[in-house]
């Protein structure tokens, strides 16, 4: 069966012509990653007739990625995770502090602010963990569920959890997201066009340096942070999430947030559950970094280490560790901080 069985019309053989097909190998070609991958899958199928990643040859994995391939077929011969030791020199030459840094954004077919094109995704949340020496960990976060055009808070926001000044880096999985996010924003805010630049110029993806040190056959030829995160940290899993588990989920409780604006339990129901997803985003990067460096698991930041940056102009407790004392500079997120937590804020 194929394409052909269900476009234009679904044919109504189906259920006869799966009973002639041979089972599908145990560890399919078509794992080979990316569109190259399954390209030399295609071709090695149909040229050779493998169906399983074990069959072809190491001089027939071949391609910009034929090291990747290897290790793959390698780990999956093996039935066991591969790690390299390269990553680990890698990391060893990025100083502190160091950001570990998520965007969750909308992209409306109609733009609801002014200057948004369609499609564009506007962000509306991040989660940054962030680590001022080796396993002291903080965590800041933004999450604008106002239905108002929340760029201007989320740079504010940014602006307070990620010093501008301090040169750490910025890690993210899969760059070109976060990058395109920071061009975007500096393209509608040019007022924030250099502060927004020295933030993509210290970002550093970690999605290509877990593809060339890692692979576990239970990632399934997938290096989504989602397919990681499980194999590397088995008690933490997206699946465990309640409603928001993935970037789409994230969109859909953001819509629901701002167009059906549900009532107060509701809406800090959604606000409570986008927060979690997005802050086991950045967690998920904290855990990478830490296995692809051969050290031993992170211990989370406490609870009281949080603060939820919504808007306006709010120093976190960051910025207390930061400057030496904290302030508060907007009466409203005054009033958010719990009254244990208020003595010494500066406002
Ligand atoms: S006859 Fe079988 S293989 Fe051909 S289109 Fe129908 S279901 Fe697909």
């Amino acid at each position: 069966t194929g394409k052909q069985c269900s476009d234009p019309y679904d044919c109504p053989f189906v259920s006869f012509c799966k009973t002639q097909e041979s089972p599908e190998p145990q560890h399919p070609i078509e794992l080979l990653p990316d569109s190259a991958g399954k390209a030399l899958a295609r071709t090695l199928r149909e040229g050779k007739g493998y169906t399983s990643i074990l069959e072809p040859a190491p001089e027939e994995l071949v391609g910009k990625a034929a090291a990747l391939y290897a290790r793959m077929q390698d780990a999956h011969r093996g039935g066991r995770a591969i790690l390299e030791p390269g990553a680990r020199e890698v990391l060893r030459r990025f100083g502190y502090p160091r950001y570990y840094f998520d965007f969750e954004g909308i992209d409306l077919p109609v733009p609801r602010w002014i200057g948004v094109r369609p499609y564009e995704h506007v962000p509306f949340q991040w989660s940054c963990h962030i680590e001022r020496e080796p396993g002291v960990l903080a965590h800041a976060e933004f999450l604008d569920l106002s239905g108002e055009d929340p760029s201007l808070r989320c740079i504010d926001a940014m602006s307070l959890a990620i010093d501008p000044d301090d040169g750490g880096p910025i890690f993210v999985y899969h760059a070109p997201y976060e990058r395109g996010r920071l061009e975007q924003l500096a393209d509608r805010r040019p007022d924030h066009a250099e502060l927004l630049q020295r933030y993509i110029d210290r970002l550093v993806d970690l999605l290509p340096l877990v593809k060339e040190n890692f692979y576990d056959p239970r990632m399934r030829g997938s290096f989504s942070i989602k397919k990681v995160l499980p194999v590397i940290a088995d008690d933490l899993r997206y699946d465990e999430l309640d409603e928001v588990q993935e970037g789409t989920g994230a969109q859909v409780a953001y819509l629901k947030a701002i167009f059906d604006r549900p009532d107060p339990g509701r809406m800090a129901d959604l606000d409570r559950k986008l927060r979690l997803y997005c802050r086991q985003d950045t967690w998920a990067m904290v855990e990478i970094v830490y296995f692809l460096g051969q050290c031993a698991r992170p211990a989370r930041p406490v609870e009281d280490e949080v603060r939820h940056i919504r808007g306006g102009r709010a120093w976190s407790s960051l910025d207390r560790v930061r400057r030496g004392s904290m302030a508060i500079a907007d009466d409203r997120w005054f009033e958010q901080v719990p009254p244990p937590l208020r003595r010494g804020v500066a406002r």
